[in-house]
């Protein structure tokens, strides 16, 4: 069946104006692993944009030969009440203009409400809890609150995506390399996805905090495994990974192809497209603790002078930057030295260089928990 895009109205809360979404769909539901992508939750980060553009044209190609086996749901962008923001000529993304927070925090968590229908219903029949519990999180999306533009965004989107084996959420970090966030329960898959993008970093985590999207999609298969002590494969049933796409200007037909390319890869992998996907590449890195990662953080304000950038190696103690102070009359005591407090790889650091106290400046991934890094609250604002 060639692919079908539908458009989903969103309820406008402005008079003359409208908004929606735009779904492709590939596959038929039922038929094998369901897959879904989005990109550019947060809005303003575009290099997901160009690679689900890239991996919808190969996908395309893959439908007319008759390759989906799976079912497939791709949104090619995620947000349109962010992609609305717009101040002074730039478009705002990240965090809701209208009260509503930062889009990729403070997703629902329908474990409460599944655990509610399925509980005394489990069995010993895997298959069984896996479909007794899918069934209760569509359930559940459908009892959630529609009232308002991004609740009602988020359900939507929720309501696509919570009945997937594999979600892919798009986003990418200021000046980065491609890194991966996912669930320790999910750390094999996580790697061989980490393997075909070729990403150099991999983090996991047991509890990020801050209620991300991916962990809307397996927190409540992870945390249901293990409140009822169900086999291992529940807590693996919906695999939801965050893939950052390297740095915000980080964009050309080049870089997005590859990605694409290893997207399409993978969902051959796993069975969603047929074909040969080839051997899984060597692993760049080994995974580490989303709670090793050091946050260095400006301790004022003033401009920073980096010694290192993404892709650097550093040690702990390495002196990774100064900060400078424009308000200081003597220029030899202007400048405050800022180290690690990792040996690890620099794989994110804050685009802007003048910087204010209390910004978090860089993220180094260090194999070693770090003691001030809190689970619950590990993710930045
Ligand atoms: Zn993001």
């Amino acid at each position: 069946m060639p692919r079908q895009t539908e458009i989903i109205n969103l309820t406008s809360a402005n008079p003359g104006s409208t908004r929606h979404l735009r779904v492709h769909r590939y596959g038929s539901p039922g038929n094998g692993p369901k897959a879904y992508l989005h990109s550019s939750l947060h809005a303003d980060e575009w290099p997901g944009l160009l690679v689900l553009h890239h991996l919808t044209r190969m996908l395309d190609d893959a439908d007319a030969e008759g390759r989906i086996s799976g079912e497939i749901v791709l949104l090619p962008y995620a947000n349109p009440l962010g992609l609305g923001q717009r101040i002074n000529n730039k478009l705002i993304g990240r965090y809701h203009l209208d009260g509503g927070g930062n889009f990729n925090r403070n997703w629902p968590d329908l474990t409460d409400a599944a655990t509610k229908a399925v509980d005394g219903k489990l069995g010993d029949d895997s298959t069984a809890n896996i479909k007794l519990i899918r069934e209760a999180l569509i359930a559940a999306v459908g009892d959630l609150s529609k009232d308002g533009e991004l609740e009602e965004l988020r359900a939507t989107l929720l309501g696509l995506s919570v009945d997937a084996d594999i979600v892919l959420d798009l986003h990418c970090d200021q000046i980065a390399t491609l890194h991966v966030y996912a669930n320790r329960a999910q750390q094999d898959e996580a790697m061989i996805l980490t393997r075909d993008l070729g990403s150099p970093v991999l983090l996991l985590e047991d509890a990020p905090g801050g209620g991300p999207f991916d962990e809307a999609n397996h927190g409540p298969w992870v945390k249901l495994q293990k409140q009822f002590d169900l086999d291992e494969a529940v807590a693996k049933q919906c695999f939801a990974v965050t893939v950052e796409l390297r740095g915000e200007t980080d964009i050309t037909d080049q870089l997005a192809e590859q990605d694409a390319e290893a997207l399409f890869r993978y969902l051959m992998r796993k069975g969603v497209v047929t074909g040969e996907p080839g051997p899984l590449p060597e692993a760049l890195c080994e995974a580490t603790p989303l709670d090793g990662v050091d946050v260095p953080i400006a301790p004022a304000s003033g401009i920073l002078a980096w010694h290192f950038g993404p892709g650097d190696r550093v040690r702990e103690g390495e002196h990774l930057a100064d900060l400078v102070d424009i308000e200081a009359d003597e220029p030899d005591a202007a400048r405050t030295p800022l180290y690690a407090r990792t040996d690890g790889f620099m794989f994110a650091r804050k685009s802007a260089v003048f910087a204010r106290a209390g910004d978090q400046i860089c993220k180094i991934a260090g194999a070693e928990t770090l003691e001030y890094r809190k689970e619950g609250a590990l993710l930045s604002n």
